[in-house]
C-alpha cells in the first residue's frame, strides 16, 4: 500500500531533483523554448513543499489536489498549469483515500495524464511531457497486470518514461512554444518530457519499498 507519508516523500524528493536539474531543464528549454522550464518547476515545487505541512494529515486526494492548485497558482506559462492539472486530476481520482493500492496509484496517474491531454490538446508524438508520461502509465499497467510488484512495475514505468523522453529528440514539435520553431525543433530533447521522466523516476525511488 502507498501511504500519505510516501506521497509527501515523493513530492519532497521531486522538489530536490528539480533543484538538482534546474540548470539542465533550463538549458533544454533554451534550445526550443524560452529558457524558463527549470525556474518554473523549481518555483512551483518549492511552493508545493511549503504547503505540505498544512495537508500532511489529510487524505492522499487532498494532498495531490493541493499540490496541483499550488502549481497552477504559482507557475505561469504552459508547463505549470499542465503539471497542476496532472496533480489535480490524479488527486480527484483518489479522493478521500488514506492509502492506495498499486492499481489505484496507476489509476491516479492515468487520470492525471488524461487531464494533461484534455488541457493541452496534445497527443503522443507531438514532443511534449505526454511522450514520457503516456508510455510510463502503459508500462505500469502492463507490469502490474503481469503480477509484478509495485517496485518492479514503477521501475518499468521509469524506464519507459526515459525511453519516451529520448524519443522526443527526433520529433517535430507541434504544440507549445517549441512548435514556433517548426523543423528547427527537431534534434532537441523536450524539457517537459524530461521533467516528467524525473517525476516517474522519483515515484520509483519513493514508492513500493514494502
Ligand atoms: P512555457 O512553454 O510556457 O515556457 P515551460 O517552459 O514551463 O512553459 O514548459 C514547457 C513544456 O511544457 C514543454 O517542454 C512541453 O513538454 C510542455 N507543453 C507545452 N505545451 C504543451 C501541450 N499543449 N500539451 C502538453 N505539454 C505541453
Ligand atoms: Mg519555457
Amino acid at each position: 500500500m502507498i501511504k500519505r507519508e510516501d506521497v509527501i516523500t515523493w513530492l519532497t524528493c521531486y522538489r530536490q531533483v528539480i533543484k538538482d536539474n534546474k540548470d539542465y531543464l533550463t538549458e533544454l528549454d533554451s534550445a526550443i523554448g524560452d529558457a524558463d522550464h527549470g525556474a518554473n518547476m523549481d518555483r512551483g515545487f518549492n511552493a508545493v513543499v511549503a504547503k505540505l505541512p498544512s495537508v500532511e494529515e489529510k487524505d492522499i486526494g487532498t494532498i495531490l489536489k493541493t499540490a496541483g492548485m499550488t502549481l497552477v497558482s504559482t507557475v505561469g506559462g504552459a508547463g505549470g498549469p499542465l503539471y497542476g492539472t496532472f496533480f489535480m486530476r490524479a488527486g480527484m481520482a483518489v479522493d478521500g483515500k488514506a492509502e492506495l493500492t498499486p492499481e489505484e496509484l496507476a489509476g491516479a496517474f492515468d487520470a492525471g495524464v488524461a487531464g494533461v491531454q484534455q488541457r493541452g490538446k496534445a497527443t503522443l508524438g507531438e514532443k511534449t511531457m505526454l511522450d514520457s508520461l503516456t508510455p510510463a502509465c502503459q508500462a505500469l499497467h502492463e507490469s502490474l497486470d503481469r503480477g509484478n510488484d509495485l517496485k518492479v512495475s514503477l521501475d518499468a514505468a521509469a524506464a519507459a518514461a526515459e525511453q519516451g523522453m529520448k524519443d522526443t529528440i527526433p520529433m517535430l514539435a507541434t504544440k507549445g512554444r517549441a512548435s514556433y520553431l517548426g523543423e528547427r525543433s527537431i534534434g532537441h530533447q523536450d524539457p517537459g518530457a524530461t521533467s516528467s521522466f524525473l517525476l516517474v523516476q522519483c515515484a520509483a525511488d519513493c514508492f513500493g519499498k514494502d
